[in-house]
C-alpha cells in the first residue's frame, strides 16, 4: 500500500505544477444518516455539509440539486417527454403502433405513492435557520452569512425522500427485479466553477458535482444486500460477502446500518436487493473488484466470466489511459441499462456475454472519462460519452480479441450518418437541448470519439496515446474542458490544433476530399467540404511501385510523425492543391486508413 500512496504523492505534485495557477475547485464533505423503508420505498435523511469555498467570490447563495423530484407529472422532465419526437423508449409507453407511434410519459401516469421526490424538512447554515426555495429539481438556499474566498460554511439538512417506479436510472422495482436503484437520490451540493453555478434542470441525463469525502451510513432491512460507492467501515457487523467469516444476524435485529465512506469523490450511489449474489476478485494494484447481481439461474455463468473480463479492462484503462487511484470496484445490476458512477456502475444483467462485457467495459472507463476527469457533462458531452467510446471500443478489441482493423468503425458510422441526416447540430448543443435524442446519441458517443481517432490520424497515433495519459496525469480529479483536451495534444505534438477543436465541436462542418485530376505524374487535389484537414495519400506507379505521401495543414505549423514522403503544406483558403510525384501515376488513394471522417468516399480515389 505505501507503493501505491507514495506514487499518488507524486501524481499530486506534478498535476499541481503543470495546472493553470488561475484555477480554483470548490469542495464540500458530505455526512449522511439514512433509514430506509423497503415497504414504502420513503427514506428519512439528516446531511451535514462542510462547503469550502475555494473560488475569489463571495457567495450568498448556494443551489442543490433534488433530482428526484423529476419523476413527478408536470415535471420539466414529463413535459421535454410528451413534446420530444423521439423519446426514450424506458421512459413512455406506446399506445399506438412502431410504425404510428403514439407515446405518453410513464411519468404523468405517476401516483402519489409512486413519484420520487426529496423534502426538505429543515436547513440551517452555521446552526441557524436558512431560507430556501424549491424550483423544480434545484433548491435555492440565500445564505444568512456569505462565505468569502477561502472561508467555510456547515449545512445541515433533515430531509425526507421517495424512491420512485424505475423511470430511468433511479427508481424501485426495475424490470430485472432489482429493489433499489438508488441513484441522483440525495440532495446534491451544485458546482460552482470559473463559469458560475452549474444548475440544470434534471431532465434526462448529464451529472456535475464538487468534488470531496462522504461518509454515509444507511440503516435497512436486514435481508437487504447493499453494493454502491465507497468502503464499508463495518463489514464484519454486517456480512453479506464482505467480511471473511459467514456472519449470522440474531432474530430480533430487523434493520442493519452499514457504514461507507468515500474519500476524493463527487457522486455516492447505491443498490440493494434481497437477492444479491456478492462476489470478489483482486484486480490489478490489490483493487477488489465486487460484483452484484440476481441468483438468476439465466444469468450467473455470463455474470461469472464476466469477472476476469473485468480485471482485463481495469489493467487496460491503467496503461492506456492512468492508474485507477480507489481501492473498489463495483459492478452492480440494476438500474435500466448502464451508467457511471462513482466506484461502480449500475447495469441490467440479462445480456449475452458480449453484451455485458461491452456495457462493463464502457461503463467502467468513464471512471477516467467523466468521473476523475470530470468534465462538465452537462455542456461538454461529447468529451464524457465519446472518449469513453473510444477507449472502450480499443479495450474490447483487445481483451476480447477482436482483431478489428479500426475499433472505432462503428463510431465513424454513426457520425456520418448523422453528418448526412440533415439534424446535426454541433458539438456544443447543451446535453439537454439537442431537437432529437436521435441527434444527441450520435454527436456525443459517435463524434466524440471520432474526435479522438482523427485526433491520433492529424497527431499521429504514439501521439494520441501520450496525449491520453498526460491529460489524465494533469487534469485527473478536476474539472477540465475542452481546451484542456486541446492543448495537451498541443503541448504533445507541437502542432496547432486551434481549427480542429473549433471546426469539429463548434461547427457542423464536414470533411470530403477528391482527387481531382491526374496527369501522368500531376496530381491535383481538391477540398469539397468546408472543414480543412491534412491529408495523407497513397500512391501506386504504372511500374507496379507505391509510395505514400503526407500533406499537413499549413495552420497547423507542425508535421506528424510519418514514414510517408513530406509535401509542401496546404493553406485552408486555397480550393485545391497539385504536385508532381517522380514517376507515372497508375492510381491515387486519399487516407486508406479510413481515420479521417470524409463524408463522400466515393471521391477519395483515383484509378483504383
Ligand atoms: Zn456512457
Amino acid at each position: 500500500m505505501r507503493k501505491f500512496t507514495s506514487f499518488i504523492g507524486l501524481i499530486i505534485t506534478i498535476s499541481v505544477a503543470a495546472q493553470n495557477t488561475n484555477y480554483w475547485q470548490q469542495h464540500v464533505d458530505y455526512s449522511m444518516n439514512i433509514d430506509m423503508n423497503v415497504e414504502n420505498y420513503q427514506y428519512d435523511g439528516t446531511q451535514k455539509l462542510v462547503y469550502t469555498n475555494n473560488s475569489p467570490d463571495t457567495l450568498d447563495e448556494v443551489f442543490y440539486h433534488l433530482q428526484f423530484n423529476a419523476f413527478q407529472p408536470g415535471s420539466d422532465m414529463d413535459i421535454r417527454l410528451q413534446n420530444i419526437a423521439d423519446p426514450d423508449g424506458r421512459m413512455v409507453n406506446n399506445l399506438g403502433t412502431r410504425k404510428a407511434p403514439i407515446y405518453e410519459s410513464r411519468i404523468a401516469k405517476l401516483k402519489p405513492n409512486e413519484i420520487g421526490f426529496i423534502k426538505v424538512n429543515a436547513l440551517q447554515q452555521d446552526g441557524v435557520d436558512v431560507k430556501h426555495e424549491v424550483i423544480g429539481t434545484i433548491l435555492k438556499v440565500t445564505l444568512n452569512t456569505p462565505i468569502i474566498p477561502g472561508g467555510k460554511t456547515v449545512l445541515d439538512m433533515n430531509f425526507k425522500g421517495q424512491v420512485p417506479l424505475q423511470i430511468r436510472r433511479s427508481g424501485r422495482n426495475s424490470d430485472e427485479g432489482i429493489a433499489l436503484s438508488m441513484t441522483q437520490w440525495y440532495p446534491k451540493l451544485a458546482e460552482y466553477d470559473f463559469e458560475g453555478w452549474q444548475t440544470n434542470q434534471y431532465i434526462a441525463r448529464e451529472f456535475h458535482g464538487v468534488w470531496g469525502d462522504f461518509d454515509v451510513k444507511i440503516t435497512i432491512d436486514k435481508e437487504y444486500t447493499i453494493g454502491g460507492t465507497g468502503y464499508l467501515q463495518n463489514p464484519n457487523e454486517i456480512g453479506h460477502g464482505y467480511s471473511d467469516m459467514p456472519i449470522k444476524h440474531k432474530k430480533k435485529v430487523k434493520k442493519l446500518t452499514w457504514h461507507f465512506k468515500a474519500p476524493n469523490v463527487h457522486d455516492f450511489t447505491w443498490a440493494a436487493d434481497s437477492e444479491y449474489i456478492h462476489d470478489k476478485i483482486k484486480g490489478e494494484n490489490d483493487v477488489t473488484l465486487h460484483f452484484f447481481y440476481k441468483n438468476d439461474k439465466e444469468i450467473i455463468e455470463n455474470w461469472k466470466k464476466l469477472q476476469p473480463k473485468t480485471a482485463e479492462l481495469l489493467s487496460y484503462y491503467n496503461t492506456h489511459i492512468g492508474q485507477y487511484p480507489y481501492k473498489q470496484y463495483s459492478v452492480i445490476q440494476g438500474g435500466d441499462g448502464g451508467m457511471e458512477y462513482a466506484m461502480c456502475t449500475l447495469i441490467t444483467g440479462g445480456r449475452n456475454f458480449g453484451s455485458l462485457v461491452g456495457v462493463t467495459a464502457h461503463e467502467f472507463a468513464h471512471t477516467w472519462f467523466q468521473f476523475l476527469l470530470a468534465t462538465n457533462e452537462t455542456k461538454h458531452e461529447w468529451m464524457d460519452e465519446g472518449f469513453t467510446s473510444y477507449i472502450s471500443s480499443q479495450a474490447m478489441n483487445d481483451i476480447l480479441n477482436q482483431e478489428k482493423e479500426n475499433p472505432n468503425a462503428g463510431s465513424y458510422r454513426g457520425y456520418l450518418r448523422l453528418a448526412k441526416s440533415g439534424v446535426e447540430e454541433p458539438l456544443t448543443t447543451l446535453a439537454d437541448h439537442y431537437t432529437y435524442n436521435y441527434s444527441y446519441s450520435n454527436s456525443a458517443y459517435s463524434k466524440g470519439a471520432v474526435f479522438l481517432a482523427q485526433l491520433g490520424y492529424i497527431i499521429g497515433k504514439e501521439n494520441l496515446e501520450k496525449t491520453l495519459k498526460k491529460y489524465f496525469e494533469d487534469f485527473k480529479f478536476k474539472h477540465p474542458t475542452p481546451n484542456d483536451i486541446k492543448r495537451t495534444a498541443e503541448k504533445v505534438s507541437g502542432i496547432q490544433l486551434d481549427w480542429y477543436l473549433i471546426y469539429f465541436t463548434k461547427t457542423t462542418a464536414t470533411i470530403d476530399y477528391a482527387v481531382d485530376n491526374v496527369d501522368t505524374n500531376q496530381i491535383t487535389l481538391k477540398r469539397i467540404g468546408k472543414m480543412p484537414m491534412p491529408l495523407d495519400l497513397k500512391v501506386t506507379y504504372t511500374d507496379g511501385t507505391d509510395e505514400n505521401f503526407y500533406i499537413p495543414l499549413k495552420m497547423m505549423l507542425g508535421s506528424k510523425p510519418t514514414a510517408a514522403t513530406p509535401l509542401n503544406s496546404w493553406s485552408w483558403t486555397a480550393p485545391t492543391y497539385s504536385f508532381s510525384a517522380q514517376k507515372a501515376v497508375k492510381s491515387v488513394e486519399i487516407d486508406p486508413s479510413h481515420l479521417m471522417a470524409d463524408i463522400d468516399d466515393t471521391n477519395n480515389n483515383f484509378g483504383l
